[in-house]
């Protein structure tokens, strides 16, 4: 299904040479063009084959979470709260931020404790969270049916946010700093002299470049592949349902996640947008994904998500009597072992890349992109971004057999316990002894 049409329009003139080239017009991209600017950069130039936002960005639930896995993450989702309170006053574009706050619910003794204790993690980057008990939560959340709900914790500065207002938001503020941002130029290579990369070759010219970064989405992997550069993901179908409008629905609704069930629900609007971590979870595009990709969705099928479907009915019974207006499945960039791509190519200088955010694009973009501006500003990182190193891949992790079978499992344990030294359970047995049979 395409909703609206590729821009392939040629740009009419191109730069001859860039002091930074971002390969990708979504927010990812947007995000590091806007920082480099802010930082003082110029001459930065960004390519996107389509429109911006075209390719998984315009169609995000928009949830704006700031508690996340590592500190690093969590200091991106933080600063991502910031800008969206202050971007519009610099750059005129509302981000479309509504500060509902939100509430975590466990439904079972471990969840309770691993809840309290992301409170307290929450206390050292100064994010506020409060716990809240089963009543508590009924009188901020109406609608949910309470049976099993033993607690959880509220949020108040957490939201959502629009995520193509906020990348336009972040694509004006890098025009405001003199960025080139066009529209309908595809980069197919990344010009390398030795072991250095030094441009990129497009559908409409050359250009030459200082610092070449790699900001492709689900793209960005084969991309890397042309100069065996790993970028460690794999697109997966991920789904979400909006209803029809419901006039009872509070519009100051908090965005409630229901970890144990798997399920997330928010006010979207006048109606109930809501999603899940799928018990079952698919690749997508195993045999590369087809051209052109623009603002495009997936075919959903129902059987696939029946099971999550009826886990958000029995939380939120008001789901049983109202209609469904939009049955959504579209792709998004998982990684084999849940952390982000950020960073340098290990074997290719001037080449950076950031990818692969495990649907926590929206939320951790904007920081995550201020984070990667100020490693190519500054020539090193300004806080520990070690385990988002894509030096860490191996080779095979890079490859379609490894990535389809482990980057769904990313995507089904999104809301799963975070025991500590878990074991993934797929694509297990690649390296093996010899001695063994
Ligand atoms: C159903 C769903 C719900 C989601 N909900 C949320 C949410 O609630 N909160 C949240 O934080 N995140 C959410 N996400 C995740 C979020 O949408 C993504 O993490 C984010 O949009 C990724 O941004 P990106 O810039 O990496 O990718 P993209 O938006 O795909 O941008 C990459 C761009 O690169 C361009 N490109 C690729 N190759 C080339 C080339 N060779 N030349 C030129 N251009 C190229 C593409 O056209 C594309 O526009 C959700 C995702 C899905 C699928």
């Amino acid at each position: 299904m395409t909703q609206t049409p590729a821009t392939t329009a040629a740009v009419k003139v191109l730069p001859k040479h860039a002091r930074v080239l971002i390969i990708g017009g979504g927010i990812l991209g947007c995000s590091v063009a806007y920082h480099l600017g802010k930082l003082g950069w110029r001459d930065i130039v960004l390519l996107e084959q389509g429109q911006l936002t075209c390719g998984t960005t315009w169609h995000a639930a928009g949830l704006v979470g700031q508690l996340h896995g590592s500190h690093a993450s969590t200091e991106f989702a933080k600063y991502t709260v910031e800008l969206l309170n202050t971007i519009e006053a610099e750059t005129g574009q509302d981000p479309g931020y509504r500060e509902s706050g939100s509430i975590s619910i466990a439904t079972n003794p471990e969840r309770l404790a691993e809840l309290k204790r992301k409170a307290d993690f929450a206390s050292l980057f100064d994010i506020e969270a409060h716990y809240l008990s089963s009543e508590e939560i009924e009188r901020h959340w109406p609608l949910v049916n309470p049976e099993g709900v033993l607690g959880g914790i509220f949020m108040p500065r957490d939201g959502s946010a629009n995520p193509i207002d906020l990348t336009m938001a972040l694509a004006k503020g890098a025009r405001q700093h003199e960025a080139q941002l066009l529209e309908g130029v595809q980069v197919q290579q990344v010009l390398v002299e030795g072991t250095c990369a030094v441009g990129v070759v497009t559908d409409q010219g050359t250009i030459t470049a200082e610092v070449v970064v790699n900001c492709g989405g689900m793209w960005a992997r084969a991309l890397g592949q042309q100069h065996n550069v790993g970028v460690p993901l794999h697109a997966c179908e991920h789904y979400y349902l909006v209803t029809e409008p419901i006039d009872a629905l509070p519009r100051d609704l908090p965005v409630l996640r229901s970890y144990c069930d798997g399920t997330y629900f928010k006010e979207d609007a006048g109606k109930l947008l809501f999603g899940f971590a799928h018990h079952h979870a698919k690749p997508w595009a195993t045999t590369g994904i087809p051209e052109p990709f623009s603002f495009e969705s997936l075919p959903f099928i129902e059987d696939d998500v029946m099971d999550v479907i009826e886990m958000a009915m029995k939380r939120v019974p008001l789901l049983e009597q109202v209609g469904i207006r939009t049955f959504f499945n579209g792709p998004e960039s998982y990684s084999y072992d849940g952390q982000f791509t950020l960073g340098t190519a290990p074997d290719l200088s001037n080449y950076f890349m950031l990818a692969g955010l495990n649907s926590t694009g929206i939320q951790t973009g904007p920081g995550a992109g201020r984070a990667l501006a100020e490693w190519i500003v500054n020539g090193y990182p300004a806080l520990d971004l070690s385990g988002m190193d894509p030096a860490r891949c191996e080779p095979f992790q890079a490859r379609d057999r490894y990535l389809q079978a482990r980057c769904p499992e990313t995507l089904v344990r999104t809301y799963a316990m975070h025991w500590p030294n878990y074991q993934r359970e797929t694509a297990r047995n690649i390296r093996r002894s010899p001695f063994l049979p």
